[in-house]
């Protein structure tokens, strides 16, 4: 067995963990990072090709300044590695005027300052006429918003921890978190390290490692379509943006256009998922009934010149918590965490790995996160 010090652990370096590690090793702060599986693994809830990117966050007006802070950090990466993480087209908030999509997008506009554009039930569908709209429906446009890259940013993350001195032990499980002493012990089949602080971003692990958190699991494939003229460009990215529409039933399409050799993603909100399961027997077969069928339907009614019919389905989950928002913050002068992501984490993992290492090395937040901290439950 092995034993380490660090002054901070990092267990699971998924979305939230590797950026994390990546703004506390930029701090210079003596930092491990500790992940189950590869770095970039299709197991939990970062995998895929792309994320939605939106500023005018109907979730809450307080995750602006959060996905800013995302948009910042991730450019300034780029200038150095010279890839791209964040691809800005804008993005529609569809839905009734008074549907979640529009009202949330038209408070954060309201109260965190998002620069947004109104577009009528008629610019809407004169201007995306793949948008085949019952009812009045208008759009909020959030110019800023685009999409993101999930697994490549991930692992652009934990490449730029390691070059900042972090030091990262992929496939080895955390067993345990012992608290019990004057600093803590993270402890694993190979190695046990002791640090001042922990953080931890297990993800939909998170309940099994720190227990007493309302967190509850939520399997959530990802899916790709094709139009159904091949040739058409109607459905790249450029001209078919990132989206979010809820209609009059509650339920809602989210998705964006093709880039690159991407397929159109579009998801269901409000399908009917399995939840509340132990994420390590996670079903992660599809099932064409169960998994297809709902979403096929609303997307022949919804986008008719799609093909309902899914070109690729991968596995996926979220980790819900009771009001929708992240819990990240302290739970102990030793321990903070990051989770409950509620589906809608990916483009606030830089700013929230931010927030993790000004709580961790005691600075001031550079946003009140207090909407998102975990001692409300
Ligand atoms: C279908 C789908 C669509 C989504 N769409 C969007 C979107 O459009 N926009 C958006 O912003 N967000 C979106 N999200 C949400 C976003 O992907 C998540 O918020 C984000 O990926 C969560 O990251 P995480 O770090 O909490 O979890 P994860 O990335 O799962 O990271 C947790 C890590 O902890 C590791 N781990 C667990 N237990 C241990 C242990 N004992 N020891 C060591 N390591 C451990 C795991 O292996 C994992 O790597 C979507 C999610 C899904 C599933």
């Amino acid at each position: 067995m092995q034993s380490l010090r660090a002054d901070v652990v990092v267990v699971g370096l998924g979305a939230f963990g590797s950026a994390a590690l990546w703004r506390l090793a930029a701090r210079g702060v003596d930092v491990v990072g500790i992940e189950r599986q590869g770095i970039g693994h299709p197991f939990g809830s970062s995998h895929g090709s792309t994320r939605l990117f939106r500023v005018a966050c109907m979730e809450h007006p307080g995750l602006t300044p959060i996905a800013q802070k995302s948009l910042q950090l991730w450019t300034e990466l780029g200038e150095r590695t010279g890839e791209v993480y964040v691809r800005q087209t804008g993005s529609l908030n569809v839905g009734a005027p008074d549907s979640h999509p529009v009202s949330g997008a038209r408070r954060a506009a309201a109260e965190a300052g998002a620069s947004t554009a109104e577009l009528s039930h008629d610019e809407l569908t004169s201007r995306f006429p793949q948008y085949h709209v019952a009812g009045e429906d208008v759009a909020v446009w959030d110019p800023g918003a685009g999409i993101c890259y999930a697994e490549p940013t991930v692992r652009a993350h934990v490449a730029e921890a390691q070059r900042l001195g972090a030091t990262v032990f992929p496939h080895t499980m955390v067993t345990t978190i012992d608290l019990s002493s004057g600093s803590v012990t993270v402890r694993t089949p190979t190695i046990d390290i002791q640090a001042e602080q922990v953080v931890v971003c297990a993800g939909a692990w998170l309940g099994k490692l720190v227990p007493g958190l309302p967190l509850s699991p939520r399997r959530t494939p990802l899916f790709w379509f094709q139009p159904k003229d091949l040739a058409s460009d109607a459905f790249r990215l450029e001209n078919f943006p990132s989206f979010i529409w809820e209609f009059p039933d509650g339920r809602g399409l989210w998705g964006h256009g093709s880039d690159e050799d991407f397929g159109v993603k579009v998801g269901l909100d409000g399908a009917k998922r399995s939840r509340d399961f132990d994420p390590d027997e996670l079903d992660r077969y599809i099932h064409p009934r169960e998994d297809i069928a709902e979403l096929a339907a609303a997307i022949a009614s919804s986008f008719p010149d799609l093909d309902p019919e899914p070109v690729k389905v991968i596995p996926c989950m979220v980790t819900d918590s009771p009001d929708g928002q992240f819990l990240v913050g302290r739970r102990d002068e030793r321990l903070v965490i990051a989770g409950g992501d509620s589906g809608h984490g990916f483009k606030h993992c830089a700013g929230i790995g931010e927030l993790l290492a000004q709580l961790t090395t005691k600075e001031a937040p550079y946003t009140d996160a207090s909407f998102v901290d975990p001692m409300r439950y």
